[in-house]
């Protein structure tokens, strides 16, 4: 086999790793503004989610953590609505790690990299 023939599957087999771990597409109403389950386009978008506990003063929903005598809210979420089908989407924003740990919450880390390699 030449040299160049070589260089080229080397090419070629990389780009094929770079393909294989790429994670897959997701269609979601928040990048596509379009309903993934029935393609609608009516949408609303909610920029944050609150309660009412009784008669209380409402509270965005979120990733909580309680602090001293009151709570910390982090990664307050939002949501899409589809109007056609009512499929709803939930999305959090940016989390603060400290508080995320305070409320218990554990960060998920990425599966390793499968030791048979991409051939199998
Ligand atoms: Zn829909």
């Amino acid at each position: 086999m030449s040299k160049e023939l070589e260089e080229r599957i080397a090419a070629l087999e990389a780009r094929l790793d770079a393909v294989e771990r790429r994670p897959p597409e997701r269609a979601t109403m928040k990048e596509r503004r379009r309903c993934p389950s029935c393609g609608g386009t009516e949408l609303y978008f909610a920029p944050q989610l609150v309660a009412q506990l009784f008669a209380g003063i409402p509270f965005a929903l979120g990733v909580r953590a309680r602090a001293v005598g009151r709570a910390q809210t982090t990664g307050d979420f939002e949501a899409y609505a589809c109007t056609r089908c009512g499929l709803v989407e939930w999305h959090a924003k940016p989390i603060d790690p400290a508080l995320a740990a305070r409320a218990g919450l554990t960060r998920i880390e990425p599966p390793p990299d499968d030791p048979r390699g991409p051939y199998r």
